[in-house]
């Protein structure tokens, strides 16, 4: 059987002008910033507006530890969102922007895919409406004022060996992970060993999602560290007066983008921090936003439910007072057969026991998920090659669980394939079953703060840091940073720091590498293992075949 490609499907979408999509929310014509006919930026006036409003419920998709198979968050939440739209819910989906690195490395958009797609799929995983171009520029503007205050003396006294604020852009690329700046004389400033990151790494882009609005915004990128000093005090963004001019940068970049899925029904796409070493979930504004004016907002964690879902939990709605009312795990018979042991060479054949095998690692999400209160589904995404038998197997699982799973078929056949879920997540949101608590206190200290997510969710039984990682939490502790939540940046495939480590392991320990403060966001990245912040471009990366074709149409992005 041959499938239609993303793209192909994105394009015979029958779009609707931006306007009556704004209109299925309440939002006049007046309050939407058209970018072109079918995307909007929704104004600041219109939220500042809505605030007296009650909130909608808001359903968080998350996901078994992925696998190469492939699991569809995304393409999950833009179905369930169609299918509470066609059951007669007034619903909204709210999910992460593209970064052009990842469109053009592996392929695989951010859109979603098959019949459950945000449109425009081009646009929006090309240029979209300019939010990641504002945040490169904000960001590089307060490199370029580093270096510049150092050239013009060093007032601040920066030890230019301290120097953490590296640059940033939006694409892949491995040669600019460690360079040196300033080479070529007196006149270029001193020479200093620094690098790139990707847009989605900077703290600005974590800021963004994170900030309740243009003056929080602002502080927060003023308590950015940037530097230390000889004597180890920390220089902030403030210090060097950047924060005024990132905010003017960001301006427009802080209002929500509306566009809509291809069943017409609105979709916010709002910010796209990094799942390892910032949160990795759309922007707390837009969440906000799509809950004062829909009854049930669908959004998305990335990565598994350990991590995204437990940082969406513990960091973004603890900071943004959100709770969510129920969670859907995403959970496909191929990678359970994966999770089970089989390669990914011989997923195509019917495999009972290995999907039993995988099983465990779904039910420990399940149980995990439960333990922040919340009421917990299960959405076998469906894939042709499944077999009855297959899917059976997992629901049968699932009972086990005490919990429920259902078979999704929005991919192949959009909303019609997902009204079973939406009725019964609908049902369970209605029934305000939810009761949610982040895992630990604010209070706690943060070395036990790791300890919690540790035991509690990855099931390990040990924490190793040595003396330099405990002290300088304490030092932070110390400084007043002690409130924060911790940002664990982990393998996305495993439990563990242990990627190959699939299923659900136990007996494991969590080595700590290093910890880095994120002052403006507001949290301590904990880093397990190695973590890419500027990733590169596979052997054959998905640009060698992106090009503009015949018609005029762009070929191969999906
Ligand atoms: P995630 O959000 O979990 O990263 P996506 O929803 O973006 O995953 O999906 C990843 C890719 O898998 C997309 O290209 C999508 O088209 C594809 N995909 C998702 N669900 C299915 C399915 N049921 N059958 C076939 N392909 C699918
Ligand atoms: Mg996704």
């Amino acid at each position: 059987m041959s499938h239609k490609t993303d793209i192909e499907i994105a394009r015979e979408a029958h779009k609707r002008p931006i306007q009556e999509i704004g209109a299925k929310l309440g939002i006049g014509s007046d309050d939407l910033l058209p970018y072109g006919h079918d995307k909007a930026k929704i104004s600041q006036s219109f939220i500042d507006s809505v605030q007296g409003r009650d909130n909608g419920k808001l359903i968080l998709v998350t996901a078994i530890n992925p696998t190469p198979a492939g699991e569809g968050k995304t393409t999950t939440t833009v179905g369930l969102g169609d299918g509470l739209n066609a059951i007669g819910k007034k619903a909204a989906v709210c999910i992460r922007e593209a970064s052009l690195g990842p469109n053009f490395g592996m392929k695989g958009g951010a859109a979603g895919g098959g019949y459950a797609q945000i449109i425009p799929m081009e646009e929006m995983n090309l240029h979209f409406t300019g939010d990641f171009h504002a945040i490169t520029s904000a960001h590089n503007l307060l490199s370029a004022m580093i270096d510049n205050h150092i050239y013009w003396g060093n007032e601040l006294e920066i030890d230019e060996r301290r120097i953490t604020w590296r640059r940033v852009m939006d694409m892949n690329d491995r040669a600019l992970r460690d360079n040196v700046v300033g080479l070529g004389g007196v006149a270029n400033g001193f020479a200093r060993q620094t690098g790139f990151d990707i847009t989605v790494a900077s703290e600005v882009m974590a800021i963004l999602c994170l900030a309740d609005g243009l003056e929080d915004l602002q502080k927060r990128l003023g308590a950015m560290i940037v530097a230390y000093r000889r004597d180890r005090t920390p220089v902030y963004a403030r210090d060097l007066k950047a924060d005024g001019a990132m905010t003017v940068l960001l301006r427009d970049a802080m209002q929500p983008n509306l566009v809509q899925t291809l069943e017409n029904n609105p979709a916010l796409v709002h910010g796209g921090p990094f799942a390892n070493i910032a949160h990795g979930c759309n922007s707390v504004i837009a969440t906000k936003t799509a809950l004062k004016c829909a009854d049930y907002v669908v959004t998305e964690a990335g990565f598994g439910a350990d991590l995204g879902a437990e940082k969406f939990m513990n960091i973004k709605c603890r900071k943004a007072g959100l709770a969510p009312a129920a969670v859907v795990v995403v959970a496909t018979v191929r990678a359970m057969k994966m999770n089970g042991g089989v390669a990914k060479a011989d997923l195509g054949s019917e495999n009972v026991e290995a999907v039993q095998a995988g099983c465990p690692n779904l039910g420990r999400h399940i149980e995990n998920l439960k333990s922040f209160g919340v009421p917990v589904v299960v959405a076998i995404n469906h894939f042709v090659t499944d077999t009855e038998a297959e899917v059976q197997a997992v629901k049968d699982y699932v009972k086990t669980q005490g919990s429920e799973a259902i078979l999704c078929q929005h991919w192949a056949k959009g909303s019609e394939g997902t009204k079973e879920l939406a009725t019964r997540v609908a049902e369970i949101a209605d029934a305000d079953m939810a009761n949610f608590a982040p895992l630990y206190g604010d209070d706690m200290p943060l070395f036990e703060k790791i300890e919690t997510i540790a035991r509690r969710i990855y099931r390990a039984d040990e924490v190793l840091a040595d003396k330099k990682v405990r002290d300088q939490l304490r030092e932070w502790e110390a400084a007043g940073y002690g409130e924060l939540p911790v940002c664990m940046a982990k393998t996305q495939y495993s439990f563990s720091t242990d990627p190959n480590l699939r299923g659900a392991p136990i007996g494991h320990s969590v080595p700590i590498r290093e910890v880095r403060l994120s002052a403006g966001a507001g949290f301590v990245v904990v880093i397990c293992g190695e973590i890419m912040t500027m990733p590169g471009l596979p052997r054959n990366p998905a640009a060698e075949n992106i090009r503009i074709n015949e018609e005029g149409l762009v070929e191969g992005l999906f």
